[in-house]
């Protein structure tokens, strides 16, 4: 088990040893999408980071309960309890039922997840499935005395609960500054201080989304479900609870205080946020009408984009970035990223056909310690990218002839190009996807070989063109004919 381990705790504004409550078991809670439309490659980058991080705790040798939630209720259009229900307003829209909404987008998100070939969670619960949950977790805190009903709306009492916690833990905002910067209470404000939030919601005639409660027929309120489905699947207090950035302001914020008011413990011992993918320095984001789905991006079919790019290049260009620095999309930026991924695979292909020699010009060992530092190092993908181009430039010479590896030090190489690129990572070669094609070039350069050896040239050269011009070389070595994507 990984003891080395450190990463960066929102809590606590600094990096720290990752020192699990019940080693070698890790809790880990990541809020996940909310199901009433597709979701956009911002989304899909906080998914990715979380797998990065999924994939090198249990290469650690943690044994991780990952829990990702679905919401598929409960989620308004303003930040405030006010708005349409997102999914109401989206079923009317395409006349559905509401859940027809949340099955549509819940496969989706399951297929994009796929595409970029992310880890499924342990557990995929959803906040309809747990409104049993909710509604008893909302009586505790009510019987706690940290909420109040008012015509059939329970809201949580904020002022109450800082006056025992610390309400900005997270984001460390100075409280006075908050409440001047809250609209004030209006005349048909039900809730008695500004930064009250609803946990419960009476619903309205047109409502669609409603269950029974002590409270009358309602539904749950926006932050709920995950205080509900973490205590439920990770118990009170769990290891890592995650989400992206913009989440710790208030979904976050209010969660934790939630969670307190209801077991009077802080719920998750290290809080983790990711930073959000960007165009032109404005954050992806559906409102804002810059968000593309990953499928406009494959197919290159959108007007900010100069062509198509596959879901590893999308990848291997988030993994460029640290996942707590913003990463800014543009065309020039994944243009790079899609040579970067082709030369490393290029040299992942050739891996398999080295020669060993007796001696090695290279020494492997300090190239994976360089590794696992870096990824020790809050998960610094990054520099993990740094040394695996280090490790494409071993193959290459080697390839060309111009150093020697040993047997011993191969192993190592193969072992090193395993974890990361693919372990760890979860990057794939997409073109080995295509066997057939390797049998047939396999093929081919079995049939240019027979005709060199004959002197028929002219096939020969026919051959190694015509595999130019559809964007294959071939290379001729002693050891015989190996090819590369150009
Ligand atoms: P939502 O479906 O809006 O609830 O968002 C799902 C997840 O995507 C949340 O963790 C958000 O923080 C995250 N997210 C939203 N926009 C972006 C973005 N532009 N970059 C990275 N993550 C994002
Ligand atoms: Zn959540």
């Amino acid at each position: 088990m990984n003891t080395s381990l450190q990463l960066y705790n929102t809590l606590t504004r600094k990096k720290e040893p990752f020192e699990p409550l019940h080693a070698p078991n890790v809790g880990m809670y990541v809020c996940g999408p909310t199901v009433y439309s597709d979701v956009h490659l911002g989304n899909c980058r906080t998914f990715i980071s979380f797998d990065l991080i999924f994939r090198y705790l249990k290469y650690s040798g943690f044994k991780v309960r990952y829990v990702r939630n679905i919401t598929d209720a409960g989620h308004l259009e303003g930040d405030r309890d006010e708005g349409d229900d997102k999914f109401a307003k989206r079923a009317k829209l395409e006349q559905l039922e509401p859940m027809e909404v949340v099955q549509k987008y819940t496969l989706g998100f399951h297929d994009v997840l796929r595409v970029f070939n992310t880890l499924p969670p342990s557990i995929e619960p959803t906040a309809t499935g747990h409104i049993m949950e909710q509604i008893e977790m909302i009586k505790e805190i009510i019987n706690n005395g940290y909420a109040y009903e008012v015509n059939g709306t329970i809201y949580f009492d904020v002022e109450k609960y800082s006056k025992e916690y610390n309400y900005t833990i997270l984001t460390n905002r100075n409280l006075e500054d908050m409440l001047a910067n809250t609209r004030e209470l209006g005349g048909q404000d039900d809730k008695r201080g500004r930064l009250d939030f609803a946990l419960w919601i009476m619903a309205k005639p047109e409502t669609i989304m409603r269950w029974p409660s002590p409270w009358g027929v309602g539904f749950p309120g926006w932050h709920i479900e995950c205080s509900a489905m973490s205590a439920k699947y990770l118990g009170d207090e769990f290891d890592i609870h995650g989400g992206g950035m913009d989440l710790a302001a208030t979904h976050h914020t209010n969660e934790i205080a939630q969670s307190e008011a209801y077991s009077h413990k802080q719920p998750a011992k290290y809080w983790m946020h990711t930073n959000m993918l960007t165009v032109n320095g404005s954050r992806m984001s559906k409102s804002l009408g810059n968000g593309f789905l990953p499928g406009e991006l494959f197919t290159g079919d959108h007007s900010m984009l100069k062509k198509g790019f596959s879901p590893m290049t999308v990848k291997f260009f988030m993994l460029q970035a640290h996942y707590r620095s913003t990463l800014d999309f543009s065309n020039e930026a994944l243009d790079a990223s899609e040579k970067g991924f082709r030369r490393l695979m290029n040299a992942v292909n050739l891996l398999g056909r080295l020669i060993p020699s007796d001696t090695s010009d290279f020494e492997i060992q300090s190239l994976a310690d360089n590794c696992l530092k870096a990824m020790n190092d809050d998960f610094n993908s990054p520099v993990v990218i740094a040394e695996l181009f280090e490790a494409v430039r071993i193959i290459n010479t080697v390839h060309d002839g111009k150093a020697k590896i040993s047997a011993e030090e191969l192993v190592k190489l193969k072992k090193l190009i395993n974890d990361f690129v693919f372990d760890i990572f979860g990057l794939k070669d997409e073109d080995s996807a295509n066997t057939e094609l390797n049998s047939v070039l396999d093929l081919v350069i079995d049939i240019r070989k027979s005709a060199k050896e004959n002197k028929d040239y002219a096939t020969s050269d026919k051959i190694r063109v015509g595999l130019h011009e559809m964007g294959i070389l071939l290379k001729d070595s002693k050891e015989g004919t190996t090819w590369n994507k150009i």
